[in-house]
């Protein structure tokens, strides 16, 4: 199914058009292994001279069928999906950077990811630096070194809800011959296409939005198959020069636009094995199939509840960058004029200790670890996600004290203000 068809029709149809007599909705391919007739048959499988099914730790036909799905919903050209979030920007980097290696970041990204890059990549050897979401162009390449092999930023960072100006960060990445990697999780493609403005690749929590029920954790690459890396083959070697593991193939030679997702999957998921079992990828595709219903609803949602929450006097700030006024109204309405996601953070005047009692208040909303599900959660990240931190570690950190980060629902928004209304009056 291509992109003749809009986002919507791709949300419920893309990825499986069964044939004659085959199920209407996809099936959970429920198989580690793949039947062949002829040993020479599978041989050219292991050899990458055929494509088909052989081990559900490098393919599965359910899984791929979604990964085309989201690879149609933002326009790029192949998709991978992975076990999470956290294992698909994993190997965002790690196919291009190997022990040596540099990339850059942008700082206002998930705490998670922050780890992930600062702390693990740089046991591998791999070494990143962090520049503001708000740099200068000039600031950001004064950031970037000969063995720099990457730029990321998340389009909406969780939880300081910054908007990354795309079309910036992409100029930079290609004046210095390396790809804009995108965390796309909080606008998802209803909301923001990355690659419309520049972006080569894309990535996903799918465990957020996409699946949209808090039922399954999971993540997924999108490559857009415009970054040209034979232009710059000295710096990508892992997809430019033969790849022993595979008797010497070169990934670009071999699957031209493809090159970087075929790379993921026939040497990162054979070696490191993160993949999603085909039951999430089934429940993520369900989820799919109604994400452009959701989003408009969550976001209409969160900016009634932000504009509510703008006029109680009790409330001492909201961040939200559908209000205006927001610092990052304008580039909000550029990249995502439908609206941007349902998250919004607040603190109330009392402070740390008015935030709890206000938690502990809720009665329809709940405390969670998560975001992004059709059920409106609330997090304090001083006394969860951040709690080793003090006050002067949590600022450095953007993340204010009496930080409340709201991820509104699709419940009836009457329902949700009137829980707040409760909470705060208690
Ligand atoms: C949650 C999240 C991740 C990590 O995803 P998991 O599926 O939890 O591993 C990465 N990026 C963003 C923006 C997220 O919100």
């Amino acid at each position: 199914m291509s992109q003749k068809f809009k986002p919507s029709t791709l949300c419920v149809q893309a990825g499986w058009t069964p044939k004659k007599g085959e199920p209407r909705v996809l099936p959970i391919y429920q198989s580690t292994t793949f039947k062949y007739d002829t040993s020479e048959q599978m041989a050219r499988l292991f050899d990458l001279e055929d494509s088909g099914y052989f081990y559900t730790r490098l393919q599965n036909p359910t899984n791929d069928a979604v990964a085309a799905k989201i690879a149609a919903l933002e326009g790029g050209v192949a998709a991978m999906l992975t076990s999470s979030g956290q294992a698909a920007n994993f190997y965002a980097i790690f196919n291009i950077c190997q022990s040596g290696d540099h990339f850059v970041s942008s700082s206002a990204i998930y705490g998670g990811t922050f780890n992930l890059f600062a702390v693990t990549m740089k046991k591998l050897g791999i070494e990143v630096t962090f520049i503001a979401p708000d740099a200068t162009e000039e600031e950001i390449a004064a950031a970037f070194r000969p063995n720099t092999k990457a730029l990321f930023g998340e389009t909406v960072s969780n939880p300081s809800l910054e908007v990354l100006d795309i079309e910036k960060f992409a100029r930079v990445a290609h004046a210095n011959g390396v790809p804009l990697i995108i965390d796309n999780t909080f606008p998802t493609p209803i909301n923001c296409r990355p690659f419309e403005w520049g972006a080569d690749i894309v990535i996903h929590s799918t465990t957020k939005y996409m699946d949209g029920h808090a039922t399954c954790v999971g993540g997924v690459i999108v490559d857009s198959g415009n970054f040209d890396w034979d232009v710059h083959a000295e710096k990508f070697p892992g997809l430019c020069t033969p790849d022993e593991s595979y008797h010497g193939l070169t990934y670009t030679k071999a699957f031209g636009k493809l090159a970087f997702i075929t790379k993921a999957t026939a040497q990162l998921m054979r070696d490191l094995g993160s993949i999603q079992s085909p039951q999430n990828a089934f429940l993520l595709n369900i989820g799919l199939e109604t994400l452009h219903l959701r989003m408009p609803r969550h976001c209409q949602n969160a900016l009634k509840v932000a504009q509510f929450l703008e006029k109680d006097e009790r409330v001492a700030w909201v961040n939200y960058c559908d209000l205006p006024g927001n610092k990052y109204h304008d580039l909000a309405k550029k990249y995502m004029p439908n609206g941007s996601c349902g998250v919004i953070s607040f603190g109330l005047k009392g402070g740390r200790e008015e935030s709890i009692k206000f938690m502990d208040s809720l009665k329809l909303i709940a405390i969670v670890t998560h975001v992004a599900d059709a059920r409106t959660c609330v997090l304090h990240p001083a006394s969860h996600t951040h709690r080793q931190l003090s006050d002067e570690q949590l600022m450095e950190a953007g993340v204010r004290p009496d930080l409340i980060r709201l991820s509104v629902g699709i419940e009836d928004v009457d329902d949700i203000i009137a829980d707040i209304t409760q909470a705060l009056n208690a």
